[in-house]
């Protein structure tokens, strides 16, 4: 899609760290990583989000995305798989992607910026 970076990535257009790619996917380092191991996984066509992906697609990943982890050397120590939706979702980029990371001790924080029990 036009103006869609990760589509700019996807045709070469825009470097990228890759790390793996298949025939659906493609796998490289994020710009600005959270974590020791932050890789993004995104379709190689453009999805808006997980919404939008089929069932299909998503078979499709799980081996993509262990293989992922196998590369990085995390599947033993752990890892998280992310993707963010939307607007309360915190998706910043519209083309949907998996965040794959690892590499430290995550911990579980900073998930929201309100207090749920505000909302009780
Ligand atoms: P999200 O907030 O879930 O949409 O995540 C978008 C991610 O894309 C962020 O972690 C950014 O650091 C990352 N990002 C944006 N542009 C690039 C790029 N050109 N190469 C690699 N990662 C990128």
């Amino acid at each position: 899609m036009k103006d869609c970076i990760f589509c700019k990535i996807v045709a070469g257009k825009i470097p990228a760290n890759i790390v793996l790619e298949s025939r659906d996917f493609l796998a490289f380092h994020d710009i600005n990583p959270i974590a020791p191991v932050h890789i993004l996984i995104i379709t190689k066509t453009h999805i808006r989000d997980f919404n939008e992906v089929s069932p299909e697609m998503m078979a499709g990943l799980t081996s993509f995305a262990q293989n992922v982890a196998k590369i990085l050397g995390v599947e033993n120590s752990g890892y998280r798989l992310i993707t963010n939706v939307g607007d309360n979702g915190g998706q910043e980029v519209p083309h949907l992607h998996f965040h794959l990371i690892g590499g430290a001790k995550l911990k579980w924080h900073h998930l929201t910026d309100t207090n749920p029990r505000n909302s009780l």
